[in-house]
């Protein structure tokens, strides 16, 4: 399993140092074990969840920037935990609002020493940061315009929203808010899955892209 995540990582661009590779795998050691008392995932085969869970969450790496990133709608952490672990100088905000999962999220990073995350359990078009977001992430969280009309006001002018869809969401991107324009939809090829993903990019209607 060490092999396929490690190769799956290069694949993608992000090559996993013994540490992060182990923590990614702890991560779903831990995934299980909680699992058995709460449903945090429906994903249980070993290799799916390498799959799935980790190299989907890496497959965005590339599309990250800047020193803030928040995860909206984490879930069990979803792709914010795989990419605190890779990018340990960023720092993350893991939100959600159902409290249990981020328990589940602090109790992980309390035993893997991940020390740049931050849970907020809150619905996200109701959080308002000290500080606002230079990407803002998103996961399986319903359509895209919902996200952004949830979410936009938590990123910085000239930050990006990112997106995480399976097929290209062709009715979706044409729906999105005022104020906010297509930037790009990045085609995702994940190692060992044989199903479209696409990341969708968003930024305001006045930014360059
Ligand atoms: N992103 C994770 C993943 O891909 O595995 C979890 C996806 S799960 C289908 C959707 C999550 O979004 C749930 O954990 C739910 O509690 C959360 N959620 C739904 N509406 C939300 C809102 N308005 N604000 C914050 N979280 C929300």
């Amino acid at each position: 399993m060490l092999s396929t995540l490690k190769a799956g990582a290069e694949q993608l661009g992000v090559p996993l140092s013994d540490e992060m590779a182990a923590k990614q795998l702890r991560l779903l050691d831990e995934l299980d074990e909680w699992n058995q008392r709460m449903n945090l995932t429906a994903i249980r085969e070993r290799g799916q969840q390498i799959t799935k869970h980790l190299l989907d969450s890496l497959s965005v790496v590339a599309h990250l920037d800047g020193s803030r990133v928040i995860d909206i709608g984490t879930g069990a952490g979803f792709p914010g935990l795989p990419l605190a672990i890779v990018l340990p100088d960023v720092h993350f905000t893991l939100l959600d609002s159902t409290a249990k999962k981020l328990k589940f999220i602090d109790h992980v990073c309390t035993a893997l020493q991940i020390s740049n995350v931050e849970t907020v359990h809150t619905r996200a078009e109701a959080f308002r940061p000290k500080e606002r977001y230079d990407c803002v992430v998103s996961r399986a969280v319903g359509p895209v315009e919902t996200f952004v009309k949830w979410s936009g006001h938590l990123c910085v002018g000239g930050g990006r929203l990112l997106a995480m869809k399976g097929r290209y969401p062709t009715d979706e991107v044409q729906k999105l808010p005022n104020g906010w324009k297509l930037a790009a939809v990045h085609r995702l090829t994940i190692p060992g899955l044989d199903e479209e993903r696409h990341l969708v990019e968003i930024c305001r209607s006045h930014d360059k892209v």
